[in-house]
Order: C-alpha cells, then structure tokens, then sequence
C-alpha cells in the first residue's frame, strides 16, 4: 500500500517513505490551553488523528509516535488568569486556568474518538531544551540579544520564507504591526522575552540577567526536538499556522541542526467556518466542543468533520450534524449484530490518497446499500472500516442511549408511555397503543420497535 501526502513545503503529493518505518515520527501543534476549545480546534484534532490511525494500520501501532504539544505559556493564558481570578496571585490564577483547560480538553476530544498522542509535552516542562537551542542560535549568529530579548535574525537565514511563500514585502509589512526599536530587521522574531511582573518566570538564557520567558515558536522546536529528534517525518497543524509559526519554526531548527529540512512533510487542514461564516465570539457563532457535545454523539461530530476534505475549507452546519446522525443511525441498526470483518479495500485506499476521506466514506456508503439489502459480510466489512477512522466504537445500546440536553425530555414520563403502549399492544388495543405513539412523538419521541424491545430517540 502506498500512502500519499501532500507537503505544504513542496506544493505536492508525494508519496509517503517514512526516514525509519520502526518509528514513524509526527508532531502536531497543539492547543493553547486558556479557553474551552472550538469546533474549529477540534479539526486538527480529528484529521491528525484519522492519519495517527492510518499510520498504525500502515506501519504498527507500535511503530508510530505521535506528538501533540501544550502551549501552556502565552500572553493569552496571563490575561484570561488575571481576568477570572484577579485575587489570586498571577502564578496560581495560572495554574488554575491551564489545569481546567486542560482537563476540559482532554474530555472533549476523547468524546470525539480521538486517540491519545504518544507523547504530550508541555511548553513549561521544556524550558531548558529551549535555552540549549536559544543559546546556540545566539552563538551561530543566527540571533542576537537586544535589550533583554533575544531575537532571531531572518536575514541570517537565506531561505526563510520557502515554506509560506510569502513576497517578502508582504512579510516585511506583516511584521511591521510589531515593530520594535531594538529589532535590526522587521522580520526578527522572539526567542526570548523579559517577564513583566508577576507573569511567569524563567532564568534566562544567552547571558541575560533579568529572568524571562519564551516567545511562542521556539516551545514547539524543542519539543518536536527533544520527542523525535533534529529531522522527523511529519508535522502538522492548521493552515493558519503556515505563517508565521510554522515558518519560524522551521528556521530555528534549521539553523540550529544544520539540517536541510525540519520535517518531510507538512500538512495542514483548511480552515472551519460556521454556517458560511467565520467564527467570532462576537457574531455569536463560536460553538465550543463542550456545547455540542450536550446536543450530538462524538462519533457525529467526527463524521460531520470527515465529510470533508481535510485540506478544504470547511462549513459547519445543524443539517450537516443532522445528516451524520442519521447515517450513523442507519450504521449502528445494521452492524448491531456484527462483528468486525474484512477492511474495505477502497476505503483504505482513499485514505492513502493524501486522506481522502470523503470518498473513504463514498466507499462506506456502498457497502451500507449491500448491507441494507442483507449482505452480512458487507455489514462486517463497513464496521471494521469504520472503526479504522474512530466511527461505531460504541455498542448500539449507547448509541441508542444518548439524549440530546436541548431536547430534553421527562425521561421518566416517556418510559412510562411507553409501558402502557406495550400494554395496550399486548391486549391488541391498536387504538389506544396508536394513540400514545402520537403522543409521544408530539413530546418529539420517535420508537423503534426492535425484536428485543422497543427503544426510543429524539427527533432532531
Ligand atoms: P490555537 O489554540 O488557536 O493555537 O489552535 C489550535 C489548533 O487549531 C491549531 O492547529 C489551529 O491551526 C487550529 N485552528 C484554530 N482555529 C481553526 C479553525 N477555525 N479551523 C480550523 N482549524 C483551526
Ligand atoms: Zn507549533
């Protein structure tokens, strides 16, 4: 089988040769842990973990590491502290605002199905990785200390920029929103930066005496360094992430390491938008994990997020949500009494082809019309291939058992129609058992007779 990507660095899809096939190496920028996270931070989540998946079923789900970071120092973060907890002192704020972000997080996307990285490292917990290349940078003359900071000097580097392929005056304008006095170029960017009072603290490198903190891209160069070494495999995140911080990323290891390339390939998902917009708190459109997670399955979120292209931009929408429901429903009833069998070959094969999960899914679709017609190695073969991109991972009774919180309804009451249905069933009284079924769906109750009984949804 051949895997296919596409290299935001080379403009291509290339075919995929991993540098050791015992250790498939892929880091992928994480979240910034200040906020619950959007809808829009959960497609990295879920497209990286598709390919992780992917590269398991390829190479051996020992053979693969995956790496997703923490950013767990940023001006954000200091805000957001002082703002919810402006008595306490600003480091403990801190840890409270990273701590339950974190904790949120890490619910949110398990809800989605996706996989734990092998490794997650935190910007704090690699501080010292960071002075080591900030001090060689400084002594290659690759950056420079001025007044307290230390910079990166882009004209130090040749072939900065071949990655965004920005024109230079672009960039040089787009750094000079930020411009400060001591920069020697627009263009340079923080290394390292004092600390204003009470944020946090590190001693600091390159011989500077005051303590201070990490600018934002050298967290991510060394942990990517530190988990899977000086040139990797893969590195991904969102498009928005191309520049500046991917860019700069690829500088600093670079020049650190000597090396030609940081990562083989780049990948980055497009952006999300909502309901043909883009999302901001105030258009009153940012629709968090944890929201939507009290109105849908995962598993509809994800299949939501897969009918896409990862590298199109996407628009999220209810009857988009509304249709994976109803294609997992009709996956859950027709796989319910089937175990797993053989990987759709067309499935897999889309996947290869730079995760082409749309037509992965076109393939499912195929499958769930011969099993509808009562294929049962169909039904096998569409839930092993599923279960391979995280879908039908739950028994059909927890399928069946999730209620949405919008809709809410008196749980207690609807078993008890119910009951009296099945009552008025067994004594053939049609009127009456009709009659509640009416009832019930007033309330926005659907049933399903089944053969073990019969279960209820809400109507969406
Ligand atoms: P952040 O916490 O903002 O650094 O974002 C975490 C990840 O989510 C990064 O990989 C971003 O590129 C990605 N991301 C943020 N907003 C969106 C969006 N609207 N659509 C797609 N990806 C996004
Ligand atoms: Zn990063």
């Amino acid at each position: 089988m051949e895997l296919k990507l596409y290299d935001t660095l080379t403009r291509e899809k290339r075919l995929f040769r991993p540098l050791d096939p015992n250790n498939v190496r892929i880091y992928v920028c994480g979240p910034t842990v200040y906020d619950f996270a959007h809808i829009g931070n959960a497609r990295p989540v879920i497209v990286f973990d598709v390919l992780f998946r992917l590269l398991r079923h390829l190479y051996g789900a020992d053979h693969v590491t995956y790496v997703r970071n923490i950013t767990d120092v940023d001006d954000k973060i200091n805000a957001r502290a002082a703002e919810e907890y402006p008595d306490l002192p600003l480091n403990e704020a801190i840890r409270k605002v990273t701590e339950q972000t974190d904790k949120q997080f890490h619910e949110d996307v398990a809800a989605l199905g996706a996989l734990p990285p092998t490794v997650e490292p935190r910007a704090t917990e690699h501080i010292a990785e960071m002075r080591i290349l900030i001090e060689r940078l400084v002594a290659s003359g690759n950056a420079y200390v001025a007044e307290d900071n230390v910079l990166f000097s882009v004209p130090s580097m040749p072939d900065y920029g071949k990655l965004s392929k920005r024109p230079l005056d672009e960039m040089i304008a787009g750094a000079r929103v930020d411009v400060a006095p001591y920069k020697r170029d627009p263009m340079d960017f923080v290394l390292w930066k004092p600390s204003k009072p009470g944020e946090p603290a590190w001693p600091s490198p390159a011989g500077i005496k005051a303590p201070g903190r990490p600018g934002w891209h050298i967290e991510c160069s060394a942990m990517s360094w530190k988990h899977l070494g000086e040139t990797f495999d893969i590195h991904g995140g969102g498009i928005d992430l191309v520049f500046p911080h991917h860019e700069n990323e690829i500088a600093q290891s670079r020049c650190v390491f000597h090396t030609p390339v940081m990562a083989n390939f780049w990948m980055h998902n497009g952006f999300l938008q909502v309901e043909g917009e883009k999302m901001s708190k105030s258009l009153g459109n940012f629709v968090t994990i944890h929201d939507l997670l009290k109105d849908w399955p995962g598993e509809v979120i994800r299949l939501a997020m897969l009918q896409t292209h990862y590298r199109q931009p996407i628009n999220w929408t209810v009857s988009g949500l509304r249709e994976a429901q109803k294609t997992l429903d009709h996956w859950y009833g027709l796989t319910a009494d089937t175990m797993p069998g053989y990987l759709c070959a067309d499935a897999i094969e889309a996947l290869a082809d730079d995760l082409n999960t749309p037509k992965a899914l076109a393939a499912l679709h195929e499958l769930r019309g011969e099993a509808a017609k009562g294929a049962r190695p169909a039904a096998a073969c569409l839930k092993a291939s599923a279960r391979l991109i995280g879908l039908l991972q739950q028994t059909p009774a927890q399928w069946s058992a999730f209620r949405p919180a919008s809709l809410a309804v008196d749980e207690s009451k609807v078993v008890g129609l119910i009951e009296a249905r099945n009552a008025a069933r067994r004594v053939k009284n049609f009127k009456e058992s009709d009659r509640i079924r009416d009832e019930l769906a007033k309330m926005g109750v659907v049933l399903k007779d089944t053969k073990d009984g019969t279960t209820w949804e809400i109507a969406r």
